[in-house]
């Protein structure tokens, strides 16, 4: 059987963890005949670490076959070990009265750390998934705090947005979600970020023909999917933790194994593509094969398309200058 990798995870006693260990374990993250061992962060804090324990107590229960090993840090530098896959969920979340600067400071300081850490004692092919918010300018500080890692090993979750314009665009034609091809969200995980079907088919045929509703697009379409994590938490009482981990999954496994032709988004550094200035963190259609992404190039951008590109690359270089001075 297969060498067991090392999968990291922080914020592992966290909503999200809750719902992303037990899947990573049981093979649906890199394959069924792929044993992992976890390494799982935590911060110090006595209640956190204690949580973890309880976390780690389950896994156990569950009798994983594939489930190698499974480890409880609170140091970044032991949880990043040798570690092939790091899915960096853990995140300051705003607290009360809590400035957007002091967001951006208290992140910038956990993710300078866990780039350096990463940077120190990864495997030298580590792969990155940022999934605690800001993502995209969290996974730009540790890939700037991470100068000996190949810099587009750094990449920041949109599969969420992406897998959620699929399901809206489902419902709106009538298909199954499993039809849809060639879908695409480009810039911030935010509101701001722009889900474009122009491109898109199911079975074969043209979304934005069978919609043919420019109207439906910008009123309801990019509002409704940039908004869907708030009207679940206004629904549900608690973030979308468990979509978000699915979301995660997939794009890991994805990247690993390959999307078989498939476009999947991915938020990564850009080396110029589409008029994105090299090294923002930008979510991209790409397709991914022997463990590798490529950006799809040569896409149209019409005049709607790259008014909304625009607003959501100003405001990822505002969240990127916000932090210039702490890296
Ligand atoms: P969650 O597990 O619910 O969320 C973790 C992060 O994921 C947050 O930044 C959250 O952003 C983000 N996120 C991205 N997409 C989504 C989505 N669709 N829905 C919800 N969240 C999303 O948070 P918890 O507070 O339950 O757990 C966080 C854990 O991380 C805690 O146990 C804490 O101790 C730990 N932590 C660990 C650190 C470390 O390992 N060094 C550092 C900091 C915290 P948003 O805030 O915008 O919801």
């Amino acid at each position: 059987s297969k060498t067991p990798v090392r999968v990291a995870v922080t914020g592992a006693a966290g909503q999200i963890g809750y719902a992303l260990l037990f899947r990573i374990a049981s093979g649906e993250m890199l394959g069924k005949d792929q044993p992992v061992i976890l390494q799982l962060l935590e911060i110090p804090d006595e209640k956190a670490q204690n949580a973890l324990k309880g976390v780690i107590m389950e896994l156990e229960d569950c009798a994983f076959p594939l489930l190698a090993g499974v480890e409880a840090h609170s140091d970044p530098l032991q949880a990043f070990k040798d570690t092939d896959y790091a899915l960096l969920v853990g995140a300051r979340p705003r607290g009360p009265g809590m400035e957007r600067a002091d967001l951006l400071a208290a992140n910038a300081q956990i993710f300078t750390a866990q780039g350096k850490a990463l940077n120190a004692v990864a495997s030298r092919n580590v792969k990155v998934l940022v999934v605690g918010n800001p993502a995209n300018t969290n996974a730009y500080i540790a890939m700037k705090s991470a100068p000996d890692l190949p810099a587009k090993n750094f990449t920041a979750m949109l599969r969420l947005d992406h897998n959620r314009a699929a399901s809206q665009l489902a419902a709106k034609t009538g298909t199954a979600v499993g039809d849809i091809k060639k879908l695409t969200v480009w810039g911030n995980h935010s509101p701001t970020m722009y889900a474009d079907y122009r491109f898109a088919t199911t079975n074969g045929k043209s979304i934005k023909d069978l919609v043919n509703d420019q109207v439906w697009n910008a009123d309801t379409f990019l509002p409704t999917v940039g908004k869907r994590g708030a009207a679940i938490i206004a629904a549900r009482g608690l973030s979308s933790a468990a979509s978000a981990a699915n979301a995660a999954i997939d794009h890991m496994r994805d990247w690993a194994l390959g999307s078989n032709g498939e476009w999947v988004t991915m938020g990564v550094p850009s080396n110029g593509e589409y008029g994105i200035p090299a090294g923002v963190v930008f979510g991209f259609p790409v397709t991914t094969a022997g463990g590798e992404y490529k950006i799809v190039e040569g896409l149209e951008i019409d005049a709607f398309s790259q008014e909304r590109i625009n607003i959501t690359l100003a405001e990822l270089q505002g969240e990127q200058d916000g932090v210039k001075h702490l890296l």
